[in-house]
């Protein structure tokens, strides 16, 4: 690699790969340490596991660290991947013993690929209807014992037949100012840049609580200082760059206050509906409920009702508006 081309290293590199590595939720930490050692010590596979929260936040990194910790296998596909129950059959029936299918956005997967997934996690069992019409029969097939880790945005999505076979569920939360520094700051050893305290700390403060716009938010921050001749990055330079690339004080980006100002704005402050309100931002709706809405509930900009959404007095004091 050439020693200034650091954007060559691959996000994989900077992705935690034990659990000890892993910064933040002391406790899903703990408790996921004992779910394997015992697992470990029993030989068996672990409990099938579901990861719910917003993206960036960690859950295909917990997927890979439990393969390694488990010493196991990590065979990875997406719900809108699988899309006929054969595609799933195929990669359930080559699984090694205690293997780790991890899937992606596990709410989108079609019901008639679900359907396959209920006696293979219950019984790891795969009933296959064989023939057609009245002469077609179903036989049964014995897979490897494996665990299923699903991971998603929306658990509310999820069919309740599908959630009630995990055994253990845990939920990622944003991250606090101070974690989302001491992630920075460890990616940023590994880049080989040089941050100093109060630089990640400005970068963690400015990252709506999600490790991935964190670690995003150095490597730009890093170009900015290097273009401007700087080599350790503090908490000036790291303010530059954010103000530059349009992320505010208190780490809103462009698009979350186009969402609040078109509220305001064109709405009277709301309610008004997420459809309404995607047109007006030329936004998808799924996107604005994944990415945007849930910081922007979460840190009071934003209120949900049952009219729709609703721009909060903290929103209007942020961007200067009169309510
Ligand atoms: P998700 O699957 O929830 O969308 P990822 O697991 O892909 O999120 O995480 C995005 C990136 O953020 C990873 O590449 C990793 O570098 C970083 N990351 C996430 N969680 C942590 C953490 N707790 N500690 C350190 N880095 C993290």
């Amino acid at each position: 690699m050439v020693a200034d081309d650091f954007s060559a290293i691959p996000d994989d590199n900077i992705r935690p790969g034990k659990l000890d590595e892993f910064i933040g939720h002391d406790d899903l930490r703990a408790n996921l340490k004992v779910f394997i050692q015992a697992a470990r010590e029993r030989k068996q596979a672990m409990d099938h596991t579901l990861f719910y929260g917003n993206p960036g936040l960690g859950k295909t990194t917990l997927a890979q660290i439990m393969a390694s910790e488990l010493g196991v296998n990590l065979i990875s596909t997406s719900g809108p991947v699988l899309e006929r129950s054969g595609d799933l059959a195929a990669i359930l029936t080559n699984l090694s013993r205690n293997d780790i299918l991890f899937v992606d956005e596990i709410h989108r997967m079609p019901i008639s690929v679900e359907e396959v997934l209920y006696p293979a996690m219950e019984d790891f069992k795969l009933d296959l209807v064989v023939g057609q019409g009245p002469g077609a029969r179903t036989v049964k097939i014995d897979l490897e014992p494996f665990t299923l880790v699903g991971a998603t945005t929306r658990i509310g999505l999820l069919s309740s037949p599908l959630r009630d076979r995990f055994g253990v569920i845990q939920r990622l939360e944003f991250y606090s100012p101070e974690d989302l520094a001491r992630i920075v700051s460890r990616a940023s050893k590994i880049m080989r840049i040089e941050l100093n305290a109060d630089g990640a700390l400005e970068i963690g403060r400015r990252s709506r609580g999600t490790p991935r716009i964190a670690n995003r938010l150095l490597r730009r921050v890093r170009d900015f200082s290097s273009v401007r001749g700087q080599s350790v990055i503090g908490a000036e330079e790291a303010s530059h760059a954010l103000a530059r690339m349009d992320v505010d004080e208190l780490g809103l980006d462009q698009m979350d206050r186009k969402l609040l100002s078109v509220i305001i704005e064109h709405y009277g402050g709301g309610p008004v509906g997420l459809k309404t309100l995607a047109v007006a931002c030329s936004e998808d709706v799924r996107t604005i409920e994944d990415i945007y809405e849930p910081y922007l509930i979460q840190t009071g900009f934003l209120k949900r009702t049952h009219r729709g959404r609703m721009a909060t007095a903290k929103a209007y004091r942020h961007l200067n508006m009169l309510g």
